[in-house]
Parts: structure tokens; sequence; C-alpha cells
């Protein structure tokens, strides 16, 4: 051991893979593609996979059935078309000791990839993983598990040997990734790595340190070895992204001006009702309600409240599945800024919904009157609300604007119109966004910039979509949380039923000519066409003609899809909600919102393209009244084993939380996250599906570690860490959101 204190990673990152023996430029390049230019970019470029040695075989030796590992070059590629336009893909291996047919099915891309391979004069190996079959005399295995290692001299030490992932244009060998990390490894052995995470914090849950772990990722001596090794680079990387969230979180609280509302009790909870003047409006919208608010949005009210009242700007999300009456809670949120003589606004994914919370809210306060600070003759104006989105016609968006900037609209609702250039608020109190994973992160910054006395907004984000635990700790770890966990009383649960043969779909028709006749109405969402909105139009089209001729004859249809004019939407919205339509053919544009009590039966088509969370969304428009209603999954033909395990999910439960949680084992973290993934950078190895428990591991550490005070000063080291380590896009992101 050296004098000098062990090595940081911050170090690492400062170091050039020049530096390393065997690296020169052409090798520099080839890192380059791999995205690595500094020892510690390799020393956390983990490997894909491993290979056991005592498994690797000879071709000659392979037997039937067993399974076997063998390493190889690929001699010859060829591929074919076979009934139902599927492809095969056959490749030949070829070791020193024979030849080893392997076949793909349904894996088209390997081809061209194979080819490559195989016409590379340096030699370059696979490693393939399967059961062997014997046909016809000729070893060969179906699907296996494939891995490029590269061409070079193999490394023959160890019995496990790390795989590291390869890109085409690289061109490097999995045995020289390895060589190079292990000198990484042997260098940083002298002074060691520095370990700045509390020994405490490793104590107590059984991790072991860094310089063992970063050997035992790339050199275990056993898979066991592996496991504990990654689990403590797991950790790693979720205390550093909870660790900067949660500072990030504290900073704010610290530094921004908030605006302290005024905020009245309401309806179902105590306190003073003064229901007159402005300081009652949400108290006089709450009474207004046709019915008692849940205990769930009770809760919700008031502890948005208490956020609202205090001078630290509300970074909050609302979490609720579909139904659970989000809606007024959010309206509530932005009457209480109007109480205080401030704006607020209601952001929403789409259009439609954008005009149907304008109609709702204009119902619900259309004679509302309040005090007009701005000195009227009567001294009292109507309750400003305004409806701002990219259809809005030029005069009246001008009046908007005006009003904006004037403070006589008190609350304006719209879609992303409202962050455009031009757009100003007197002063706005309160942002309620409704999210459906729709915005970007940009655009909620947007929305949150600083008013001209340089207080901010209190924003409220609210998904549509319940997600995961873990995902939401990860993602919006930013934001403190509210979960709308119950659903007014009097609802009937949906019955959820997945038609798999024409024969079901035909009784899907005949319940929704039976629903119709009892004076219900249905919505017919039509088959998701990716990337084109055009085709996805015209396939609706095709749908109503056919539904309009033949299973639904003499039904009244309408059609509905994201292309139409909004005035053309707004129509046909408002003559099925007042039941001149019986049925609405549509594309996904209902998915979010679309409020129709009478609607008791969904159709979705093909409802195997769509995802758990889409479906669930559909399903949540209808149910929405006392009224027993169904969703037909309509689904059949061949489908692919993830789609009938969402299928059978979406049957079996219709809690959006069980949900997320299936779907986030399903699909990964991909599809939960959205757009916000992006900002996920950091995370290389750990995973919110296989490592959820230790998410909230990070999370409570790193609450604790941060504290209410000092942020990370008693951890000079670790802050250092997270300040170089985590991405610039990333610092940016948590910035922003
Ligand atoms: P979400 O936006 O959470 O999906 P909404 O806010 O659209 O749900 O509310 C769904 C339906 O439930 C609406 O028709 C609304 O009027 C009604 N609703 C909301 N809260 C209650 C309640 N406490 N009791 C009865 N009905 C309610
Ligand atoms: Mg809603």
């Amino acid at each position: 051991m050296s004098d000098r204190p062990p090595i940081s990673l911050v170090e690492l990152s400062a170091m050039d893979v020049g530096v390393l023996a065997g690296v020169g430029p052409r090798k520099l390049e080839g890192l380059r593609h791999l995205g690595i230019t500094s020892l510690l970019d390799l020393l956390t470029h983990y490997p894909r996979r491993y290979i056991d040695r005592t498994r690797e075989a000879q071709i000659r030796e392979l037997s039937e059935g067993e399974e076997a590992l063998v390493l190889g070059r690929v001699a010859a590629v060829s591929s074919r078309r076979v009934r139902g336009g599927r492809v095969i893909v056959v490749a030949e291996l070829r070791d020193d000791s024979g030849s080893l047919r392997c076949t793909f099915f349904n894996q088209p891309w390997r081809e061209k990839h194979l080819a490559k391979l195989s016409a590379d004069d340096a030699g370059a190996e696979v490693a393939v993983f399967g059961r062997v079959e014997v046909f016809r005399g000729q070893r060969q295995m179906t699907n296996p598990v494939l891995d490029v290692i590269g061409a070079g001299p193999r490394a023959r030490t160890g019995r496990i040997v790390a795989i590291y992932p390869q890109s085409d244009r690289a061109r490097l060998s999995t045995w020289e990734l390895g060589e190079w990390i292990a000198q990484v490894l042997r260098r940083s052995r002298d002074r060691g790595i520095d370990d700045p995470v509390p020994a405490e914090i490793l104590d107590r849950h059984d991790l072991i340190s860094r310089e063992e772990a970063y050997a035992g990722i790339h050199a275990p001596t056993s898979m066991a070895h592996e496991v504990v090794a990654r689990r403590r680079l797991v950790f790693d990387e979720l205390f550093r992204l909870q660790l900067s969230l949660v500072r990030r979180k504290r900073q704010i609280e610290r530094d921004a001006l908030g605006i302290r509302h005024v905020v009245t009790a309401s309806k179902g909870t105590d306190g003073p009702l003064d229901r007159a003047g402005r300081a009652g409006l949400v108290a006089r919208y709450l009474d207004g309600l046709p019915h008692d608010l849940t205990a769930a949005q009770r809760r919700a009210v008031a502890e948005i409240g208490t956020d609202l009242a205090s001078g630290v700007p509300m970074h909050r999300l609302l979490q609720g599945d579909v139904g659970s009456g989000k809606t007024v809670v959010a309206m509530a949120t932005l009457l209480t800024a109007v109480q205080g003589g401030h704006q607020g606004a209601l952001m929403a994914p789409t259009e439609v919904l954008a005009e149907q919370h304008a109609a709702g809210v204009s119902r619900q306060l259309g004679a509302v009157v309040i005090p007009d600070d701005g000195g009227s003759l009567l001294g009292e104006r109507p309750l400003g609300v305004a409806l701002l989105t990219n259809r809005t016609p030029a005069a009246e968006r001008r009046r908007v604007l005006a009003g904006l900037a004037d403070g006589s609209v008190d609350i304006v609702i719209g879609t992303h119109a409202l962050i455009q250039e031009g757009v100003v608020f007197r002063s706005l109190g309160a942002v309620v966004i409704d999210e459906q994973h729709r915005f970007g992160v940009e655009q909620r910054a947007a929305l949150r910039s600083a008013n001209p006395d340089g207080t901010v907004p209190d924003v409220l984000v609210m998904t549509a979509t319940p997600i995961p635990r873990t995902a939401a700790m990860t993602v919006y770890g930013d934001l403190d949380t509210t979960v709308l966990d119950e659903l007014p009383p009097g609802r009937v649960p949906i019955s959820t039923t997945w038609a798999h043969s024409p024969d079901q779909e035909d009784s899907a028709w005949q319940l929704v000519r039976e629903q119709v006749a009892a004076g219900n109405r249905a919505y017919v969402v039509c088959p998701l066409v990716e990337d084109s909105p055009k085709l996805e139009v015209a396939s609706a089209e095709r749908t109503l003609e056919r539904l309009a001729a033949d299973e639904l004859a003499g039904l009244s249809i309408g059609l509905l899809h994201g292309r139409m004019k909004a005035s053309d939407k707004a129509e046909v919205m408002e003559a099925f909600r007042s039941g001149d339509l019986d049925v609405l053919v549509a594309t996904t544009v209902i998915e979010v919102g679309v409020d129709v009590a009478e609607a008791t039966v969904m159709v979705v088509l093909d409802a195997d393209r769509f995802g758990m969370a889409q479906l669930h969304q559909l399903r949540g428009r209808v149910g929405r009244s006392d009224r027993p209603s169904w969703c037909v999954l309509v689904a059949h033909g061949d489908l692919t084993a993830d789609a009938v395990a969402r299928l059978q999910a979406m049957v079996a439960s219709s809690d959006g939380f069980e949900l997320a949680e299936v779907d986030l084992d399903l699909r990964g973290e991909g599809t939960v996250l959205g757009e916000r993934q992006q900002g996920l950078s950091d995370l290389k190895l750990a995973s919110l599906r296989h490592d959820r428990q230790w998410v909230e591991v990070a999370r409570d550490e790193a609450l604790r570690l941060v504290g209410d005070g000092g942020g990370l000063d008693a951890h000079p080291r670790l802050a250092e860490e997270l300040d170089v380590l985590l991405a610039p896009e990333e610092e940016e992101f948590l910035l922003k959101s």
C-alpha cells in the first residue's frame, strides 16, 4: 500500500483511458464508440453476461439434450421466410472440432449482424449458449443466447469470464476490454479505491466495499461473488440519484420564494367557513358540489392546503386512479390561489381534455362573482375563466393574453399553448399539470418560472396513470406525493372481459345493442396505428362504416379522432354527451379524462396493441356512475406471451396501482417512466424492476443523510462525487423538473 490516500471515482473520471498499456489511437477510437474516455467509464462498463468456463465445450463433444456453451466463429449465414411471413435465420458456427447449426426464429435482424461477423477477417468469435439438438446427424441449437466476443487472444485466466457489451463500430474484443479493466483494477489496488459512503450505512445493509465490488463485478470468483458485488454498485447508483434528488428538493425549499396563499377551511374539514368575498371561494366551490368529498380527497385538499399556506413553493405529485376525483382537488388548488388575488393555470395534455375541463369549470363556477380588485363600479365581477389552446382564434387569444397580463382572467385552462412565448401572467399563484406523461421537463419548468415580483407559483402534478411506488420515488423523487387511494362511493365495478374469438366479439356487439336499448351509450376504440395518425384515422373510418352497416346497424354512431378540427370534436363530444349519438367510434383521443356518465360499455379493438396503462385509462371512461358497466378487450389471432399476460392482468384487476406493478414486471422501466427516463442515465446497473427494495433503501438513507439542514456538508467527498458523476443532462433534468 502506498501512503497516498485511496483513489476516488472523481480522480478516475479525470484520467484518460490512453494511459493504459495497449490503448493506442485506434483502440481509443473504438473505446470512444462505446462512450468510454476515462478510466471511470471503463470501470463502469459492466459485463453484459458471464461465461462459466467449466461449462465451455468443444462442438464435437456435445451430446443431445445437454445445455452447453460453445465459442466459435460464424462460418455461414442464410435466411428464409416461412408461412405467415416469419423469418428463420440459420448460422453455422465452427470451432476447431466441428460445426454447429444455430437457428433463430423471428429475429430477422440477426441475418445482417451475423453476416457481418462471418465476413470479419480478424476472426471475430461469438459465444452461444443453449440446448443441443441433433437432427439428421447435425448438431444444432434453436434460439441460443448469443454474445459477440470479438477477435483476439483469449484470456486464459479465471473460471468465470465477463462478456462486455459490444458495438459494431467499436471492434474491440471482450478480451481486450477485460484486460484493460484488469489494468485499472491493478493500478488502483496500490492506493485502494476510496469509499465515501459512511461505514454505518454499509454495515446496516451488509454491503461490501467499493474496491471489492468493482473487482467482483468484473472478475468474480463465483457467481455468488458477482451478486454481492452488483448489489453494492446498484446501491451506489441509486444512492447517488436519491441524494441529488433530496438535496435539490431541500435547496429549492430553502431558496425559492413561494407565495403564502389564503387557505380557508372547506367542506368536510374543520375551521371557519367564511363564504363571503374572495376568501370563501374554495368553500363555496366545494359546498356547491353535488357530492361529499371522499376521505382521500379531503386529505389531499388538506395536505395541499398546508403547502399552499407556507412560504415554500409546493412541488407535489397527486397520484390517483382513473375516476378517483382528481379534478376536484385540482380546482380547489387553483381557487385557493384566486382567493388570495393570484391566478391559477391548469395544463391538460390534449385539447379535448382542456376543453372539457374548461366547460366543467364554467358550469360549476360560471355564476361566481368575486370582489374586483381592479375597482369596477359595482366592485364585483364574475370569476374570469379562459381557455387557451392552439386552436384559440387569434382575436380571442389576444383577449385571453391581455386578461392574463392584467389579472382579469383568474383561471386559465389550456394545453401547452399556455407556455408559449407571449403568455405573461399578472401573478401566477398555482399551476396544476394534468400530466399523463406527455409534458417534457422543459415545459414543466416553463410554467414554474418566476412572477415579476420574484415569487414562483406552487405546482401540483397529477398523474392520471398510477406509477409504481419505487418508480415514483425515482422519477418524481424531488416531489412530495399525495395519493388518492379511494374511489367515490357507489361505483359499481367495471366488469372486464377478453374476447378472444370472433364469437365472443359478436357478444360484445350484442351487449352494445342491449345497453343502447336501455338508454346507455358505448365507446368503441379503434386499433392503435403506431407512428401513423393518418392510418389510424383511416382505420377508425373503416370501423365506423363496418359497424354502421353490420353489427350496429340502426344505431346512431359518431366518429372522433385527433385530426378533426377542434370545433368538430367538440360537436361530436356534445352529441355523445347529450345522447344524440349512441356509440362513439374513436381513436385514443378519448383515452384521457373524457367524462360521460351514461357511457356503460367500452369495446377496445385489437386490445393487444395497447399498453396496460393505456387500457386502464380507456377503461376508466366507463363506470363513472352507479350503473353497471363493461369493458370488452377484443384480441384474437396470434398474440405474444406478453400481450396475453397484459390482457389477463386487465381482466383480473381494476386497481391502477396494482396494474402498474404488473406492467413494470412485464415491460420494464422504459414504458413506466416515459419521458422522464431520459434523466436516469446514471443508472447503468440498477433496475427499478429488479431492485425495487434498493430504491427504498437508498431513498431512506438519502433522507437520513441529507436531513433537514446542512445538505452534504459533513460528507464532502460524497458531495463531490455527485457533482462530478451525475451526467450533465442529469443535473439539468433535476434542476428543471
Ligand atoms: P379523475 O380525473 O381522477 O379520473 P374525475 O375528477 O374526472 O376523476 O372524477 C370522476 C367522476 O367522479 C366525475 O364525474 C366527478 O364528478 C365524480 N366525483 C368526484 N369526486 C366525487 C365524490 N367525492 N363523490 C362522488 N362523485 C365524485
Ligand atoms: Mg382527470
